[in-house]
């Protein structure tokens, strides 16, 4: 759904996006890319993208922000906005299938705010909109084998 007016949060969340482009590391796509990200707790984390003279080392902004926000302790998120510089974008951004994977992690109806070149119009998505039928946590839950018991087993078959 595309917005022209949002809540303050929401308003506030883009222009972190925004602001934090001055630090992308992106010398090689010169393709600049920022986030935000508010955990339901309200703490933001912001994250750029970051490139590597080996091309497939990079990393995209929505992750950096998810994982700054993991490595603090953070797991739940309300919203998280994308923008990429006015530059070298004429569209909304939008995240890549990886960015998509990493956020349905935590969660499927939490919110993408994708941002566009010019002024405070933005679209908002769930992550269940982005990511749908994806594949997540609870899929590994399923039949899952007890924590130590392949390590009995094993102990198990060197006594014998
Ligand atoms: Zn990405």
């Amino acid at each position: 759904m595309e917005h022209t007016e949002g809540n303050k949060w929401v308003l506030e969340l883009i222009q972190l996006s925004r602001d934090v482009l001055k630090q992308s590391y992106s010398p090689y796509s010169k393709f600049p890319v920022g986030a935000a990200l508010l955990t339901t707790d309200g703490t933001i984390y912001t994250g750029c993208n970051v490139e590597n003279a080996c091309y497939n080392l990079g990393i995209c902004a929505e992750r950096t922000a998810i994982f700054k926000a993991v490595s603090e302790g953070h797991h739940s998120f309300k919203a998280i906005a994308v923008a990429a510089s006015s530059d070298v974008l004429d569209d909304f951004i939008s995240p890549c299938g990886a960015c998509r994977q990493v956020m349905r992690e935590f969660g499927t109806e939490w919110t993408v705010i994708l941002t566009a070149r010019h002024g405070s119009s933005y679209r908002a998505y769930s992550v269940e909109e982005l990511l749908p039928m994806s594949f997540g946590p609870h899929h590994l839950n399923q039949n899952k084998i007890p924590p130590g018991s392949i390590v009995a087993e094993v102990q198990e078959k060197n006594n014998h």
